[in-house]
């Protein structure tokens, strides 16, 4: 019991730490900067940032959420992507333990945060993040003994929404995707396999059309801007890589009656 909660608040502290590098990728990204050099500058002054004041949700807390020297707002993003990270990595430690289960599910959720708040920002989903992504999806499945239903779930994946894409294109007259959702998915099904996507498209879809139809009321009708999708997939795809197998037995015992 100790051990778990010693791996649990590790986890946290790690995730809280990394978050950190998380905002780096969230902002430098999108402008095909490189996340390795320079160190942490303030985006306004760029000033370097200390060490002491780079110290995830503290820092930020402590400085009023201003930048020391230029006192330019910074963006709410940064602690809450941190805390974000925090909890999710303390939450998967709780759920896998330690294993290689926990590592896949760590990069897997790393990846989907900061593919998440790029799709907010920028309404973009890089491939030099879903690439990658699919290529550690196989890697995993082929280590857990499933390559072939990721590679299928992988080609299937961004066969199937290219196919839907075309369809609401053709029903709606709007493009209701981008290429980078198809590729996120293409990297969900490569991490879990085919039998994950019918539940993804469909909750992602539904939530989705749900969530966006009330954007769209009580936004202004100019305000018609383009709503980010993957998110949505992000969120589905985390629910069945944790409660899949669950899912899949309710859902096989409610069509046996
Ligand atoms: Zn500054």
């Amino acid at each position: 019991m100790e051990m778990t909660w010693f791996i649990t608040l590790s986890a946290g502290v790690f995730g809280l730490i990394f978050g950190s590098f998380a905002n780096v990728c969230v902002h430098r990204i999108p402008l095909r900067l490189s996340v390795v050099t320079p160190g942490s500058r303030c985006p306004s002054c760029e000033r370097a940032i200390v060490w002491y004041d780079n110290i995830p949700l503290l820092s930020w807390l402590f400085l009023s959420g201003k930048c020391r020297y230029c006192k330019t707002k910074i963006s709410m993003r940064y602690p809450v992507l941190e805390l974000l990270m925090g909890i999710s990595w303390a939450g998967l430690a709780w759920h896998f333990g330690l294993s290689m289960m926990l590592l896949q599910a760590l990069l897997l959720v790393s990846l989907l945060w900061v593919l998440t708040l790029i799709d907010l920002e920028t309404g973009l989903l890089p491939n030099v993040l879903t690439f990658p992504g699919i290529g550690i999806g196989l890697m995993f499945a082929y280590g857990f003994g499933y390559l072939q239903d990721a590679v299928i779930g992988a080609v299937v994946g961004y066969g199937a929404f290219w196919i839907i894409a075309r369809l609401f294109l053709l029903i709606t007259g709007r493009e209701g995707m981008g290429y980078g959702d198809f590729k996120l998915l293409a990297m969900l099904g490569a991490f879990m396999g085919w039998q994950a996507l019918p539940f993804i498209v469909f909750v992602s879809s539904f939530v989705g059309a749900v969530v966006g139809s009330i954007i769209l009321l009580v936004a202004k009708k100019h305000m018609r801007a383009e709503i980010p999708f993957g998110p949505y997939l992000a969120a589905a795809g985390m629910i069945w890589f944790l409660w899949g197998a669950d899912i899949l037995q309710w859902y096989t015992e409610l069509i046996r009656v």
